[in-house]
């Protein structure tokens, strides 16, 4: 039996990148080791992440003004760097809360320094994304920092919020190069890769040159940009694994025909869901029209029983990870770059059959 995996994280990958990783694991290519037993200073490591970070730069047409850095401690570690380098002595920041990751991020945030909730959609249970006029931005603000896709309601930017000059800041962790991005809109992106680009343990983060003047000397090594700039993503051991696997990723991103194709086929993928979602009374999806997620397609069935039947019934039939989050409950189907077309049809049949047995 085929098993389509809707895991919300670690998720999907590419068979084609699993096939190759299991091919070169116990000898690389040319070096006759393993890349899990090289050191990280040796030439075909050092390659292999300059080759990660150049087809990074090309996938997404990252302007040269910009690092592309390999991180650790997730996404979760950015909601603290980020204010530690980029807010200024007395300064403050804006957040834009649409989910429990843009929480967490003001949480930590708020730590740090001084920073306000300039927009949240918490009143409606995070159904939907703030509009333009709802934001009380603060134009002496640091940054703004926004989630581009909140993974456990399901619901996505359909465009980055207007800031003006204020550098933006956003955690992309669920929807990274799921469709063309225009980097020069931003001061600082992150993404856990473990969603959209690979496996645990590495965390992109992509951050605008002028903005490292910001991090104060007094920032332990480790949790201050400059040190991971300088050092190529290699100031200390990095998870040079996890970066193979995101380079293949990016390779098979772009054999696929690049961000334009990714956005094509998720758009076309999600679509397909959200019509059988609209097409009956059964099923009741969480997000509003226009604020649908692409990647996270989250509903309800009638109770809270059937709810639990039905993921039941779909892990039966090899449709796994289906069960909602635990703080919201429902359904999530988490349908990445890499999740086939193919597993999005079996589930729309799986959900028509259980309607017509069940509604
Ligand atoms: C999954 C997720 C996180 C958490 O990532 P970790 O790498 O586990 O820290 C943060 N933000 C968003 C938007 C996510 O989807």
């Amino acid at each position: 039996m085929t098993i389509y995996n809707f895991a919300a994280g670690p998720a999907t990958l590419p068979a084609p990148v699993l096939q190759e990783a299991q091919k070169d694991l116990v000898s690389y290519p040319g070096s006759g080791m393993s890349l899990l037993e090289m050191s990280h200073r040796s030439k075909p490591v050092q390659d292999m992440i300059q080759a990660a970070e150049d087809d990074i730069r090309a996938l997404a047409g990252i302007p040269d003004n910009y690092h592309i850095i390999f991180l650790q401690g997730g996404a979760s570690a950015q909601f603290s760097m980020v204010p530690m380098n980029l807010l200024t002595p007395g300064g403050k920041a804006d957040h834009l809360v649409t989910g429990n990751f843009a929480n967490l991020a003001l949480i930590d945030a708020q730590k740090v320094g001084d920073v306000r909730v300039a927009g949240s959609t918490e009143s409606t249970n995070h159904d939907r994304i703030p509009i333009q006029d709802e934001l009380n931005l603060d134009p002496d603000a640091d940054y703004v920092h926004f989630t581009g896709n909140n993974t456990i309601y399901g619901t996505e930017w359909p465009r980055e919020p207007e800031v003006g000059n204020v550098p933006l800041v956003a955690d992309l962790s669920s929807n990274i190069f799921s469709k063309p991005i225009d980097v020069s809109k931003y001061g600082l992106i992150y993404a856990g890769a473990q969603k959209n680009l690979g496996a645990a343990g590495v965390t992109l983060v992509l951050l605008r040159d002028d903005l490292l003047e910001r991090s104060p000397d007094s920032l332990p090594s480790m949790l201050n940009y400059n040190t991971h700039c300088k050092g190529h993503s290699a100031y200390n051991t990095p998870p040079v694994f996890s970066i193979y696997v995101l380079g293949l990723v990016v390779k098979w991103l772009a054999q696929q025909g690049g961000l334009e194709q990714m956005a094509a086929q998720n758009e076309e993928k999600a679509t397909l869901l959200y019509k059988q979602l609209d097409a009956s009374e059964f099923y009741r999806g969480h997000a509003i029209q226009g604020n649908r997620s692409r990647m996270n397609v989250t509903f309800n069935l009638p109770t809270a029983d059937l709810e639990t039947q039905f993921a039941s019934e779909a892990t039966a039939e090899g449709l796994v990870e289906l069960k909602g989050h635990r703080s919201v409950g429902g359904i999530r189907a988490s349908i990445y770059n890499a999740f086939p077309k193919e597993g999005v049809e079996a589930l729309v049949s799986f959900m028509k059959e259980f309607e017509r047995t069940n509604g």
